[in-house]
């Protein structure tokens, strides 16, 4: 509808009808335009200051949430750093105790990535502390898990030696030996069978019939085979790991120097050859230059009980062959 416009004339006391030119309208309409999209801008401003933009708030919402998600991994981290310490813990006190190595240094599984400050860059972030102890956690997981991965492989590696070590060790009689009947004395200090005093005996003897066979007891390289004074007809094999063993008094040697033998293998045969009061067989085991007692190198073929009774009859003082 189109709008009517009067002024009031005091003269005539009447209201006049004036006709504004396009002109006036045109600037009546422009100022009224502006004055309006001030008013708007000024409540919108009002109101962004207030409630902040959409854009804003899901920026500050999705922050918060990643500030509470990075709580939460250093939490994690805290976890798994823990359940590493346990690892290592086990690995220097129970694998690397039983395989005889060398604990791995703190200071290798603690060391940090160079000299240079790696974390410079995450300084001026907003919650740059946070950022950088977790990100420091995160190395430090990284490393020791590193390390601990190599130290378990050098167990492994020790674990597959000490398969070896296993097969090698001296580990059952040299002579069969049903409800060990033929065991006749044991080491230590008997009465010597021919000048009656107290000698030191170094291994244990087992009675046997001429011609019995004689067993490695353990995987091995023959070091001697033939004549050695009072041992007479003597073997000694070399087990490796620091082990000797001696088979002596035999009647006949089936072996010879440098060959290789595995455990149960016949070597020879029992005999009374040398200083020997009658058949037998005179075994010894030497561990890194020590006489050992054989008593405890027959786990493989003994149960416990029979440990027990062997122990027994070992310490018999009266049938010392020699
Ligand atoms: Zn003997």
């Amino acid at each position: 509808m189109r709008k009517v416009y009067y002024i009031y004339n005091p003269k005539t006391r009447t209201y006049d009808r004036i006709y504004p030119t396009m002109r006036q309208r045109a600037m009546s309409y422009l100022r009224r335009l502006f004055v309006g999209m001030g008013l708007g801008a000024g409540c919108f401003i009002i109101l962004l200051l207030i409630f902040g933009s959409p854009s804003e708030k899901d920026l500050r919402v999705e922050n918060s949430r990643l500030l509470s998600q990075y709580h939460i991994l250093s939490t994690r981290l805290d976890e798994a750093l823990g359940v590493m310490q346990q690892l290592q813990q086990r690995d220097d006190n129970l694998y690397r105790v039983i395989m005889q190595a060398d604990l791995v240094a703190d200071a290798l599984r603690s060391a940090s990535y160079g000299k240079t400050n790696r974390y410079e860059d995450l300084m001026d972030m907003a919650n740059a502390k946070l950022v950088v102890n977790t990100t420091q956690k995160m190395d430090l997981l990284s490393r020791q898990i590193y390390m601990q991965s190599k130290s378990f492989d050098e167990v492994v590696e020790l674990c597959k030696k000490q398969d070896d070590m296993l097969a090698c060790i001296p580990a059952i009689q040299p002579v069969a030996n049903k409800d060990l009947k033929q065991t006749a004395s044991g080491y230590g200090n008997r009465i010597d069978p021919i000048y009656k005093t107290v000698k030191f005996h170094a291994g244990m003897d087992f009675s046997a019939n001429v011609g019995t066979p004689v067993y490695a007891t353990g995987n091995g390289t023959v070091q001697k085979a033939g004549w050695e004074g009072l041992y007479g007809n003597c073997i000694v094999i070399n087990h490796g790991f620091g082990y000797v063993t001696r088979y002596a008094h035999l009647s006949k040697i089936d072996v010879k120097v440098g060959q290789k033998v595995v455990r149960g293998e016949t070597i020879g045969k029992v005999g009374s050859t040398g200083k020997s009061t009658g058949p037998h067989l005179h075994y010894e085991v030497h561990l890194k230059g020590q006489i050992m007692n054989p008593v405890n190198y027959y786990f493989m073929d003994l149960d416990a009980d029979d440990y027990d009774k062997m122990i027994q009859i070992a310490a018999n003082h009266g049938k010392v062959f020699d």
